[in-house]
């Protein structure tokens, strides 16, 4: 299997530390809101990189950190609390509104069929792990108090900025729009390893330390969370490329601080989903969520189908546009799929589902090519080998892809649209019966987005999919 290693920016052979089970931490979502399907596509590249390891032949034990402590903007004392931002926005306690959003992420996961990871494990369970851990960089002089917090001094690092590639002066010019400098600081990089709440008095979740009420950093969690469960060698450690720096690179300088060898060999980032305006985020333009795309009259497995044809490291723009045309060829699909299911005979033909099997291997152990992975099962349903051979193939892509192509059926996704259809014209009469013609404008705006076109007759209003 060959990966991209952002750390030494090569294509590598993996070779796990044992070989009988790989390790793997993929950062969690930050739950002070829904998560916005850029977040999911990095779920989606995780989920088909577990699984891949699954297909050749390992056992994979993977764990996930739930961000539910708050964290702030910035590494100084200054800066909005997301979670407490999201409790104020809801009438909620931070608890409340933590447990919401997990719930929320689970449930899209699961319409992504993207597999929750054997692990999972919130960051404000591990409060005793963090503190431990701190204590030893504290004893060895290469964490320090300042100004009330626990600072991590990263001049004692030789290798600080490794994985990132780039120099301390390139990084601050990124990051010096939201980072305010707490003055008390031994370097500008030193980033936080514990914050004391003597400035902050409503700050809602907090825990006793022997350096004051207070909590943890953020990029402690990683750490801690993935060595109580996977170990002190790891061999994959994931997110997206935002996550680079400062969180993974941090977590490294803390993690071989205290471990003294090199703690994860393997570094796989995600390439971001953009919108025509830029990075998405949840805070700008519109909140693209699977909710909304299932509002929007789409099956959350064509946005799996979309993502799966590009590389994950490649950016990816998203459009309805695009979307639209990926879920025309998934139905297309589950169409073919579907006749090779009514019509299968013979016996399955061992060599060549050998053959086709090794072609997908191979693609996949390309550094994960899913886009040629779907072209040899465009391959397997164009090839005249019997339906029995294609069927036993479909099923096997199949758990790496997951896009339930023996399961889901076209007609029950025309079925899910058709069900929509009428939905919006329900909400339309309803809006002209209020008088509400602007949002009655807007449903057939969005209908013909998705090539319905309606026409109000005496009957009532009739559409067409053109
Ligand atoms: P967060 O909940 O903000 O901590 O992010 C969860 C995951 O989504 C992290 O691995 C991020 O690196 C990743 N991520 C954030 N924005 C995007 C995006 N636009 N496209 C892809 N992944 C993203
Ligand atoms: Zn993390």
């Amino acid at each position: 299997m060959k990966l991209y290693n952002t750390l030494g920016r090569k294509v590598e052979e993996f070779i796990p530390y044992n070989k009988k089970e790989v390790t793997m931490y993929t950062c969690g979502p930050t739950v002070y809101h829904y998560a916005h399907i850029g977040n999911l596509r990095t779920y989606i590249f995780e989920d088909i990189l577990e699984k891949t390891l699954h297909y050749i032949g390992y056992s994979v034990k993977r764990a996930m950190n739930i961000t539910d402590v708050g964290h702030l903007t910035s590494d100084a004392d200054t800066g909005e609390d997301k979670m407490v931002k999201g409790a104020i926005r809801e009438h909620k306690t931070v608890w409340e509104i933590a447990d919401f959003y997990t719930e929320a992420f689970k449930r899209d996961t699961e319409k992504l069929n993207i597999k929750w990871p054997e692990i999972v494990s919130k960051a404000t369970d591990h409060i005793d792990d963090y503190i431990q851990m701190i204590q030893v960089l504290l004893d060895r002089d290469i964490a320090y108090p300042a100004g009330g917090n626990i600072y991590f001094d990263v001049s004692k690092v030789s290798d600080y900025y490794e994985l990132s590639g780039k120099n301390a002066e390139d990084l601050m010019v990124g990051v010096r729009d939201d980072v305010e400098e707490d003055i008390h600081k031994r370097n500008p990089a030193d980033f936080g390893l514990w914050f004391t709440s003597s400035k902050f008095d409503d700050q809602a979740m907090k825990w006793d330390s022997p350096w004051g009420v207070g909590y943890p950093g953020w990029h402690i969690e990683c750490s801690c969370i993935s060595m109580a469960y996977l170990g002190e060698h790891l061999d994959i450690h994931c997110g997206g490329v935002d996550n680079i720096f400062p969180h993974h690179t941090n977590e490294i300088a803390q993690s071989e601080a205290l471990l003294n060898h090199q703690w994860c060999k393997y570094w796989c980032h995600g390439e971001h989903l953009n919108d025509s305006t830029g990075k998405m985020s949840k805070s700008k333009g519109e909140f693209l969520t699977v909710s909304l795309l299932e509002e929007k009259g789409f099956h959350p497995l064509s946005y799996r189908y979309f993502c799966l044809k590009s590389h994950y490291r490649n950016q990816l723009v998203f459009s309805y546009e695009s979307l639209k045309q990926a879920e025309n060829e998934y139905k297309k699909l589950l169409q073919r799929v579907a006749k090779v299911k009514e019509t299968r005979f013979g016996e399955k033909d061992i060599d060549a589902f050998k053959k086709y099997q090794d072609r997908f291997k191979e693609a996949l152990e390309n550094d994960l090519n899913t886009s040629s992975a779907l072209t040899v099962l465009y391959d397997v349903l164009k090839d005249d080998i019997n339906h029995e051979t294609k069927y036993a193939l479909i099923e096997s892509f199949d758990q790496v892809l997951s896009l339930d192509l023996l399961l889901t059926e076209k007609k029950e996704i025309d079925a899910q649209f058709e069900a929509w259809i009428l939905e919006k014209i329900e909400e339309r009469k309803q809006a002209k019966v209020n008088k509400d013609f602007a949002r009655a404008d807007e449903i057939r705006e969005e209908l013909k987005e998705k090539n319905v076109l309606i026409k109000d007759t005496r009957e009532g209003t009739i559409y067409e999919i053109v």
